[in-house]
């Protein structure tokens, strides 16, 4: 066969979780808790078997679970998302994400991406036959030039992927940002594709901005979400999309042949859960314990901090210390030191190699405990 994407690899995630496993190494490379989700959350979907919903979902998913979602944007964002026309439960946020740039992107479109990029957007674009535009940030604070994205933006350009909370850099989106968006965007045959999947994990008391709060936005945006991210369970892979009726009604001509539903007793138990605003207004206090208690242990080893405002990620440089590839360091590092992590460089189309490695902290305390205890044996 003619490859349709001759240059993606395997996934770097899966590349590091591979190696972590082989040598042993502590796995703070993928992304995905090391302790478990809530044991009431368990026995709701083992009720909802017991109880028989073992068939089918709606192709939209469960009414119950679409109530609770849109419920959940109203309470954070004051969004009237009907939960007939505008949300579908999603095979998590990948398949959101996938699915929402199939259904709009058309050869030659023009896709603007800002990398570091999370790996799943630019493959989807390239599927479609669509033209990814990536505009590379820089260190420490990765800002986006609004100047630059002017420029690139033209009448060619069919979307403008976002991604706040950031993976793998941890930025979050400011007031200015949307501003800035808001006048790009306007007058323009352009939609938003919003990766929020983090949008709980927001510190130091800072607001997460979705494209739901603007009605000018939230009216050509997609919004990508996770439960996997929300309720500790990555492999649920159990998700959600809201977007306004004209943008679902195409979404759904593709999700209905991509998946046609998701599974019944985990939306069933979602529903449920949900009803308590504690499991996702909790979430930013409970893993900021993490990120200070992590950042504190990193500040003793030779890594440099990079800030980190939301996710569950810690980006350090190691310029300082070394000149090796990133690739090649959280290789060895995982080999000699017994700590996997991902090399940021995997998060360039063009392989842009910053000397930075991202770490995850969605991890029990002793685990990030016994990481740094490694991590200080460095340099
Ligand atoms: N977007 C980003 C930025 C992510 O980090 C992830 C994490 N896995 C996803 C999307 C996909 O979410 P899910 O696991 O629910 O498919
Ligand atoms: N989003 C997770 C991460 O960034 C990984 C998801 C995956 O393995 N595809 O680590």
């Amino acid at each position: 066969v003619v490859s349709k994407l001759p240059k993606t690899p395997t996934t770097i995630f899966t590349v590091m979780s591979a190696l972590a496993a082989e040598v042993g190494a502590i796995n703070l490379s993928q992304g995905f808790p090391d302790y478990d989700c809530a044991p009431e959350l368990t026995e709701l979907v083992y009720k909802a078997m017991k109880e028989g919903h073992n068939q089918y979902a709606q192709m939209t998913g469960l009414p119950a679970l679409r109530e609770a979602i849109a419920a959940k944007a109203n309470t954070l964002y004051g969004a009237d998302y009907d939960q007939n026309t505008d949300v579908t439960v999603t095979a998590g946020g990948t398949q959101a994400l996938f699915t929402a740039i199939s259904a709009v992107i058309q050869p030659n479109d023009e896709v603007i991406i800002f990398e570091p990029a999370y790996d799943a957007y630019a493959p989807t674009v390239k599927l479609m036959g669509g033209v990814v535009r990536a505009m590379e940030l820089t260190p420490p604070d990765y800002r986006i030039p609004w100047d630059m994205v002017k420029k690139l933006v033209s009448v060619k350009t069919r979307m403008i992927i976002l991604n706040s909370p950031h993976n793998p850099t941890g930025t979050i989106l400011d007031e200015n940002d949307i501003k800035e968006l808001i006048t790009i965007v306007k007058n323009r045959d352009i939609i938003i594709l919003s990766d929020e999947v983090y949008e709980h994990l927001v510190f130091d008391g800072k607001q997460h901005l979705s494209m739901a709060l603007y009605p000018e936005l939230r009216e050509r945006s997609f919004i990508a979400a996770s439960f996997g991210k929300l309720f500790h369970t990555t492999g649920w892979k159990i998700g959600y999309c809201l977007a306004p009726a004209y943008l679902m009604q195409e979404f759904r001509k593709i999700h209905q042949f991509n998946v046609f539903s998701v599974n019944t007793p985990m939306q069933v138990a979602a529903a449920e859960y949900l009803k308590d605003e504690s499991v996702y207004l909790g979430l930013a206090d409970f893993f900021q314990r993490k990120r200070d208690n992590f950042r504190e242990g990193l500040s003793q080893t030779r890594f440099e901090l990079l800030p980190c405002h939301g996710s569950y990620f810690q980006s350090v440089s190691y310029s300082n210390f070394s000149d090796e590839k990133d690739n090649e360091l959280a290789v060895r590092i995982a080999k000699e030191f017994g700590v996997a992590s991902i090399p940021v460089s995997a998060f360039y189309n063009k392989g842009t190699d910053h000397h930075i490695l991202r770490f995850c902290f969605a991890k029990k305390q002793e685990t990030l405990d016994k990481a740094v205890e490694r991590l200080m044996k460095i340099g």
